[in-house]
């Protein structure tokens, strides 16, 4: 078959940072490149450079863009692959995935950044041959995607389980967060930046015994139960900075039973928490393999 012999590109479009790849999986990337994020001109213009000079060495079948956003992921929208209401300066209304297309002329898969990332663990990784699961990210914000019936969730946009509503206990924690819409939401009590405005010091500088960490899991812990309770999901895989500390998933594991209370009679969840709540298999690789998988996905659904 000629399409297991293609190559695809991959974008992790990050708001810090790019990279993109070329290849056909995990263990098969030929080319590999990071930058940091800028203007969108001067970025798109780098990501284009890059695939052009690969495509002089190896034809390509499609790129796959996992992106920050949010995102308009709707192929049927008239602003399908645009970056849309993004606070980040300069990127608002950006048409990403038009871009590529036009430039490289070839078929663009776009989704979100931890909606690529899932469809990665999916194919490759922790949620292999699972019709529903969530990836979640915790880092300088927190994003929630994955599948549920076998497809990756979209709807009237996608998902920004980040922004979520969550009890607060203003007298145990006084913090008003830290997002800019909603204040306290679950990003704004317990992405990154959160964690640094509360306690005065940077995520990676506190250490494991910090109360930081408990009231961390504990925000953590509630939106799962949130998340598991709406979207029955047969897995919740977490990555992102924050949760590189190791102690954090074992006590995010111990808060949900707890949180649940004996309530879902399922042995996922009473005999197997370890493999129910699990960091990404493909690790930090998550996302740009992701934007490789979806590639892949353009392309099949391109050539039917
Ligand atoms: P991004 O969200 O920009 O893609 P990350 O997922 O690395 O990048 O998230 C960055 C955030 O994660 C920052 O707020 C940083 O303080 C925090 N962070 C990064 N590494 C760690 C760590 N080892 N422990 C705790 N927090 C971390
Ligand atoms: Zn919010």
């Amino acid at each position: 078959m000629r399409s297991s012999n293609a190559l695809y590109g991959g974008v992790e479009a990050g708001g810090t940072k790019f990279v993109c790849a070329v290849g056909r999986g995990p263990d098969d990337i030929r080319s590999e490149i990071r930058f940091s994020t800028t203007t969108p001109e001067e970025t798109l213009a780098r990501v284009i450079a890059f695939f052009r000079e690969q495509m002089n060495k190896w034809p390509l079948a499609a790129v796959g863009v996992g992106s920050f956003g949010p995102v308009d992921p709707d192929p049927n929208s008239p602003t399908f692959g645009y970056i849309t209401t993004t606070p980040k300066p300069g990127w608002r209304q950006v048409d990403f995935a038009g871009a590529l297309a036009r430039a490289l002329d070839l078929p663009v898969g776009f989704d979100t950044d931890v909606n690529a990332a899932g469809l990665g663990e999916h194919r490759w990784g922790a949620a292999q041959g699972l019709d529903a699961f969530i990836y979640l990210t915790v880092g300088t914000g927190i994003g929630g995607g994955g599948m549920v019936g076998g497809r990756l969730m979209h709807g009237l946009m996608h998902p920004e389980m980040g922004h979520i509503r969550l009890p607060h206990d203003w007298e145990a924690d006084p913090f008003p967060g830290v997002c800019p819409f909603h204040g306290d939401c679950l990003e704004g009590m317990a992405s990154g930046p959160a964690l640094e405005k509360r306690w005065g010091r940077r995520a990676e500088t506190l250490p494991p015994d910090h109360p930081a960490w408990e009231l961390e899991a504990e925000y953590l812990a509630l939106a799962l139960v949130n998340f598991i309770c709406t979207l029955s999901p047969q897995r919740i895989i977490m990555g992102g900075g924050v949760m590189s500390q190791p102690h954090l998933l074992p006590r995010i594991r111990g808060r949900v039973l707890s949180l649940l209370n004996g309530y879902l009679q399922v042995p996922a969840i009473l005999e197997q928490m370890d493999d129910y709540i699990v960091a990404p298999a493909l690790g930090d690789r998550a996302g740009v393999l992701g934007a490789l998988a979806l590639a892949m996905q353009a392309h099949e659904r391109g050539s039917g």
